[in-house]
């Protein structure tokens, strides 16, 4: 079966010829298998938002193959990349990024309508997917009216929304305190082994990142088995 994810050689700089030039990615590999939890560790300013961005077809590298169920994304129309990002690719940012003026259930909903699935199985997968992470108590609440570890927890719900094959978080806990870092954190993995879907997890923790099945380091521009 081919990897979930495969990304060889690539690399990306910012600025490119220009005396402010960085270059943040030099022929990384990265491949993950179907159920495979990645940790992804680097210094802030590594290039960790930029490696996720490019694996969730939300930036192109300069060089190098994205491959996403052993299908080529790099030669593909936007149009159909954008399809796949949506079907295939679940998003996770360190901010919850959740609409203010609609509830927990309709953040969730929304990224299905969008996708085409009906009214009714949308609030259906948004209903079980909040019980399943412990909100069901919550799904008529605006985000104003949850904790930060709840809204956390319904960005996650809505990631997994379209059931991706693959999730990408870049720090899905570091904006909570220790504490609630660590339930929710908890909650996340919970999820994603339940659904048995590839992951990779971008964190400053170690100790977070010893939880998945393997961690690699961003450093100068290279990945190394951490
Ligand atoms: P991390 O997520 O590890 O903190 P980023 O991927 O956001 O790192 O950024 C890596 C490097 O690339 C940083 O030095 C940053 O300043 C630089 N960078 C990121 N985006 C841009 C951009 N759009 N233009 C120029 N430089 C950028």
């Amino acid at each position: 079966m081919s990897d979930v994810l495969s990304l060889s050689k690539i690399s990306k700089a910012y600025n490119a010829g220009l005396p402010t030039e960085v270059t943040v990615l030099s022929n990384v590999d990265l491949s993950v298998k179907a159920g495979e939890v990645v940790g992804l560790v680097a210094p802030s300013g590594a290039g960790k938002s930029t490696l996720l961005h490019i694996a969730g077809l939300l930036d192109t590298p300069d060089s190098g193959s994205v491959m996403i169920s052993g299908q080529d994304q790099i030669g593909k129309s936007d149009r159909r990349r954008t399809t796949t990002r949506r079907q295939d690719v679940g998003f996770i940012y360190q901010f919850h990024h959740l609409l203010q003026e609609f509830t927990a259930e309709e953040n969730v909903v929304l990224p299905q309508l969008a996708n085409g699935v009906s009214k009714v199985d949308a609030c259906a997968r948004a209903r079980d997917l909040l019980g399943k992470i412990g909100l069901d108590h919550r799904i008529s609440h605006r985000p104003a009216e949850l904790s930060g570890g709840e809204q956390q927890r319904v960005a996650f719900c809505r990631a997994l929304a379209n059931a991706p094959k693959l999730l990408l978080a870049d720090e899905p806990t570091g904006n909570l305190d220790p504490a609630t870092s660590d339930t929710v954190f908890d909650a996340l993995m919970e999820l994603v082994r339940g659904t048995g879907l590839s992951a990779v997890i971008a964190t400053h923790n170690l100790e977070l990142a010893q939880r998945m099945d393997r961690v690699v380091r961003l450093e100068n521009g290279s990945l190394v088995d951490a």
